[in-house]
């Protein structure tokens, strides 16, 4: 089957800052713009046009252009709370991203770059398989400041059983 096929260009809300016509990546309803980013807020304290309340929100996209002419006004924040959690497989030759590690919360300025704030900052912590969804004897995770993703244990057990099957 061709690549045409497969994909005719679904259209999705405009750009919110020039109007450029968007379309998504995929097929369907979902707002997955191609070229742009997505932003939604389900309301806002101090804001007088949108704070509901009910779970509800809005979304807009903005162009990748956009974007990046907006960084260079410093109009743009580049928050960073948590630093990238991987297990390393060294026969398999490959990492899986498996949690994250909160931090302190940097604001700073996003210039468009994909530079990090600080050397560590950007630098994934490392574990071991064996420490993936690691708890202490109470059940409670043993590192608090890591949490892990959602379906890392069936992950692991994946792994394991793979070893087994070996
Ligand atoms: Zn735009």
């Amino acid at each position: 089957m061709a690549q045409e096929e497969l994909y005719s260009p679904n259209p999705t809300k405009s750009c919110f800052h020039c109007g450029k016509d968007l379309f998504n990546v995929f097929e369907g309803p979902t707002n997955q713009p191609s070229g742009a980013l997505s932003f939604s807020s389900h309301g806002h304290y101090g804001s007088t046009s949108f704070d509901p309340m009910d779970g509800s929100w809005l979304e807009i996209n903005i162009c990748d252009e956009c974007v990046l002419s907006a960084a260079k006004f410093h109009r743009v924040l580049h928050i960073h709370n948590s630093r990238p959690v991987v297990a390393r497989d060294p026969e398999a030759g490959f990492s899986v991203l498996v949690g994250a590690m909160k931090v302190d919360t940097i604001v700073t300025d996003w210039t468009g770059g994909d530079e990090f704030l600080a050397d560590s900052m950007g630098n994934p912590v490392v574990v071991d398989w064996d420490e993936i969804g690691e708890l202490d004897p109470e059940g409670n995770p043993a590192d608090p400041s890591i949490e892990w993703h959602r379906g890392v244990q069936d992950v692991v057990a994946e792994k394991r059983n793979m070893k087994e099957r070996l």
